[in-house]
This record gives C-alpha cells, sequence and structure tokens, in this order.
C-alpha cells in the first residue's frame, strides 16, 4: 500500500510517500524556520502565504520522487489539527483537491498522534509505551496503547519548552553571535552551553513540590531566566547588541533547569504508570521526540532517569523528531493497515487549531 503525507500545521511544509513495508519513497520538506527566526517568531498569516506558495511543489516534488502517480495511492494522509488554523488550512485544501482529483481516500491526521508514533516507522515499538513530545508548540507526556487510543497523562500548563528556548535565546541576543546563526533558539542554547558550567546560575522551580500531578510549567522558568539576564547585564554594563559576558554559563545552568523539570515529571510519570499497572513493568519504553528532543543533553539526562528506572529510552533520530510530512504519511499508514482513519465524506472535514491529544488522565484514573 501506499499513502502520502501532507504537513503544514507551523511554519513547515512537508510531504512524503511510504509503502506499507515501512519504505520511505520520499520526503521533502520546506522549512521557512529562517524566515521565522529573522522575524522574531512565526506570524501565522505569513506562514500562510509561504505555505500557499510552496504547497504544490512540495507535493509534487514527493509523488515524483516516490515516481509514484496520484491515482497509484491508497490514501491521502492530511494534518487537520492541532495547529495554526491559516496553516492547517492550506494543507488541507491541497489535500481536497488532491481527493477530488484522483478519488483516492483522505486520512485526516492528529498531528500530536503523528509525533507520537513515528518511531514505529523505524524500530519495532510495541504497545503501550510513554511518549513524551516536547516542541515549539507542545509539552505532553502521553501513553501510547493503540494507534488510535492515546491517554494524556501530563501537558504543560503554560508554555511549551521550545517557547522557553526561542524566548530565553532571543533575550540573549544568541543570533547576533556568528556561530549561532541560522540556529533556532534551542539549538543556539544548546551549542552555548557546551562550555558552560550548570550550576552557575540558581533556577528555582516551585511547581514540583506544589502540584502532585504530571504537568509541566515553563513559564516560571523563563521569567527567571528574563530576570537573571537583565541583571547580569545591568551588572556588566552591557548594551545594545553585546551579549553578556558568562553566557555560557547561563546557557548551560537554563538548560540544566529545562531537563531537571523534565526529568522529575518523568519520573513521577513512571511511578504513576506503575501504581496504576499502565504500562508492563518488565518492558517500558520512552519514545522522546518534538523538536526540542534532538538536544544530546536533554536526551543524555532523560537516558539516566530511564536507566534508574528501567526504562528502554527511544530518541527518534532529530530529522524524524521536528515536524515533516513523513510522520504525516505514516501516521495515515498505520491507521489504513487497521482499518481506520478513512472519512466517508472529504468535503466536510474541516481543521482545528486546538485538540488535546487523547483521553485525559483525570476523566480515566479516578
Ligand atoms: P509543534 O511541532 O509542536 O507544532 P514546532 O513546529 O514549533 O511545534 P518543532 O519543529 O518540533 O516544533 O521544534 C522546534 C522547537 O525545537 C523550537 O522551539 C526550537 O528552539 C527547539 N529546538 C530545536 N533544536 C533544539 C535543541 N538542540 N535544543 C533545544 N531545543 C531545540
Ligand atoms: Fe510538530
Amino acid at each position: 500500500k501506499l499513502v502520502l503525507g501532507i504537513e503544514t500545521s507551523c511554519d513547515d511544509t512537508g510531504a512524503a510517500v511510504v509503502n506499507s513495508e515501512r519504505n520511505v519513497l520520499s520526503d521533502v520538506i520546506h522549512s521557512q524556520t529562517r524566515t521565522h527566526i529573522e522575524m522574531g517568531g512565526v506570524i501565522p498569516l505569513l506562514a500562510q502565504d509561504l505555505h500557499r506558495i510552496h504547497i504544490k511543489e512540495i507535493v509534487d516534488a514527493a509523488l515524483s520522487q516516490a515516481d509514484v502517480r496520484l491515482k497509484d495511492l491508497d490514501a491521502i494522509a492530511v494534518t487537520v489539527k492541532p495547529g495554526l488554523p491559516p496553516s492547517l488550512s492550506v494543507g488541507l485544501s491541497h489535500a481536497k483537491q488532491l481527493v477530488r482529483e484522483s478519488g483516492v481516500q483522505m486520512i485526516p491526521i492528529h498531528h500530536m498522534e503523528a509525533h507520537a508514533l513515528t518511531v514505529r516507522l523505524i524500530q519495532r515499538v510495541d504497545f503501550p509505551f510513554l511518549v513524551l513530545l516536547v516542541s515549539g508548540g507542545h509539552c505532553l507526556l502521553a501513553l501510547s496503547r493503540d494507534v488510535e487510543d492515546f491517554l494524556l497523562i501530563g501537558k504543560s500548563m503554560d508554555e511549551s519548552p521550545g517557547d522557553a528556548f526561542d524566548k530565553t535565546a532571543r533575550k540573549l541576543k544568541l543570533k547576533n553571535l556568528p556561530e549561532c546563526s541560522g540556529l533556532s533558539g534551542g539549538a543556539s542554547i544548546e551549542l552555548m552551553a557546551k562550555k558552560g558550567n550548570p550550576a552557575a546560575f540558581k533556577f528555582p522551580h516551585h511547581i514540583l513540590g506544589r502540584y502532585p500531578h504530571c504537568n509541566f510549567s515553563f513559564s516560571g522558568l523563563k521569567e527567571t531566566a528574563r530576570r537573571i539576564i537583565e541583571d547580569e547585564e545591568t551588572k556588566h554594563g552591557v548594551e545594545g547588541p553585546n551579549i553578556i559576558p558568562n553566557v555560557a554559563d547561563f546557557c548551560a545552568s537554563f538548560q540544566f533547569a529545562i531537563l531537571h523539570h523534565l526529568a522529575r515529571r518523568l519520573q513521577r510519570a513512571l511511578l504513576f504508570c506503575d501504581l496504576h499497572n499502565l504500562l508492563p513493568v518488565e518492558k517500558r519504553t520512552l519514545v522522546v521526540s518534538g523538536g526540542v528532543a534532538s538536544n544530546m543533553y536533554l536526551r543524555e539526562g532523560l537516558q539516566k532517569v530511564c536507566d534508574l528506572h528501567d526504562c528502554h529510552l527511544i530518541c527518534p533520530p532529530p530529522k524524524l523528531c521536528t515536524d515533516n510530512g513523513l510522520m504525516i504519511a505514516w501516521n495515515g499508514m498505520e491507521k489504513l493497515l487497521v482499518g481506520k482513519g478513512i472519512v466517508e465524506d472529504f468535503e466536510s472535514v474541516t481543521f482545528e487549531g486546538r485538540c488535546p491529544l487523547g483521553k485525559d488522565i483525570t476523566d480515566e484514573v479516578a
């Protein structure tokens, strides 16, 4: 079987073709990241314009690189939620047009479900497994129980770790450093942190003790970061485009604070799963994905937590962790293979900006 996947939920226009033998026939992406880094953040209507400009050539390239004609496809999978509505609308209307032209079936995709299941394209991971998704738009910890069955164990109560990285990097003016040119905020902080001391600055984190659940919070960390940066700037008389002299120490400490928070929440989630018999104790697996998961320091730190709890950690390669058409194609294929997801009336499919992943833990576990 053959599935085309189309992704336009945020700032990447992606399309890919995958077959049921897990062969990636094509995987094409146009990233707007550079434009948005220059603009200081994703501007939804600009993102929409860029998707409109690129969608046709990206999808056509995915088909021609795969040497597949539209009518050879068994399904067209397209991201419909959650995401930026103007961006989602471009992918969905293009998919509808292709379906009208070809009569191929449509499978609407939940972007976060696709992130959660991408790993199964490249290796065997049986259900149930835990998944931690950390990206620019999300932070969630869920139990993947089946292709369409997810239990949401924790989510961010405010912003995402990617946001905290990006805003802090901007406050630090890291893009003024030649070595950070073209890098995302998170990647810039990871790079600068390599030469820094993670114990140099303290980031007190009150939410950990106060709330007995597995939810995350990053706005406090970001605020603390802002305050420290401003204090350091005043102390060192830094003005204009100049950067604080102890930037490496700061980045290392900030990155450590993010890791500490993720690690503590993960630890609690593992204990929670044991308490409610949600994960088979003899073969626990954690998959970590999302753009922030390309951070090697975070990966290594989470590995230590997993080792302590007899949990097998899997981090898909960075390319599969960020947004791409391939994860959408694969999610479509997973659904197709179990006879799910195909819509009767594709014209009535709509996009949704917000849509939580799966069932909420509070509804299921009393
Ligand atoms: P979503 O996938 O939730 O819609 P998104 O498209 O913004 O959101 P991704 O493309 O998955 O998310 O990831 C982008 C985010 O990942 C950015 O916030 C970026 O700073 C962060 N990021 C990228 N590389 C690293 C890194 N090495 N360390 C930390 N964060 C990183
Ligand atoms: Fe994403």
